[in-house]
């Protein structure tokens, strides 16, 4: 009679686990994460090169510094992501191992307008970077440009392709100590734009919609800050 008990026990717990395995197991198992509203492009893997960018006629920064406060900022922003896409999607950086001496002045990138985040000075760099073959692209992975620039900028950006996100920030963000809290939600905030997602405050007014990294939370440490749930629901995460 015992026996008979416990091989009805063996028999339900195999029958759980194997469900589990077919079920919950399936619904997880090759679905990663993928662009903002684009099914079509996975970003499982994100293959992130960040370089230490100075125009020509400008004096780097000191690279040992720029690299102590920018490590510990990467290292929390990708935490941060595997946190939010439940392992779905994981960013691999790297860091270009010297100055990026750019090829022309400040004035060339800059433009005229640097408002909103300086996005002339995003284009034409990532277009540099990527003449100079200084990209390393990997088979199945998104590939992200992240650019450290001496001189003004906050601005992530998708090629129209949505083959290639990249970003700026200006090294002010990373190494000045008014920012030692919020760089790294500034890093993420603009890495966010380069897997399509939108801001959520006024451009104008700087009025926030949402108090998410895309919001409010871009101005506060990383540890407190969210991704909206309907922005995940975008990607595929939920
Ligand atoms: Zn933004």
């Amino acid at each position: 009679m015992r026996k008979t008990y416990i091989f009805i026990f063996a028999g339900g717990i195999f029958l759980a686990l194997a469900f589990l395995f077919f079920i919950v197991g399936k619904s997880t198992e090759g679905q990663g994460a993928h662009l903002y509203r684009n099914s079509d492009a996975n970003i499982s893997k994100i293959n992130l090169t960040v370089f230490y960018t100075v125009p020509k006629d400008k004096m780097p920064y000191d690279f040992e510094t720029v690299m102590a406060s920018l490590e510990p900022a990467l290292e929390e922003a990708s935490a941060f992501h595997s946190l939010q896409f439940v392992d779905k999607s994981w960013i691999q950086y790297s860091i270009y191992p010297t100055v990026l001496k750019l090829e022309r002045d400040s004035f060339f990138y800059d433009t005229e307008d640097t408002s909103r985040g300086n996005p002339n000075a995003l284009a034409s760099i990532t277009e540099e970077i990527k003449d100079n073959n200084l990209i390393v692209e990997k088979k199945g992975e998104f590939t992200v440009l992240g650019i450290i620039y001496e001189g003004l900028g906050a601005a992530g950006a998708l090629s129209e392709d949505s083959k290639l996100g990249s970003f700026i920030l200006s090294r002010d963000f990373i190494t000045r100590e008014e920012y030692v809290l919020s760089r790294s939600a500034l890093l993420y905030h603009e890495f966010g734009h380069t897997l399509g997602i939108p801001d959520l405050y006024d451009l104008d007014t700087g009025e926030a919609f949402t108090s998410d990294i895309m919001g409010g939370g871009r101005q506060e440490p990383l540890e407190a800050n969210y991704i909206e749930i309907s922005t995940l629901k975008e990607m595929g995460v939920l």
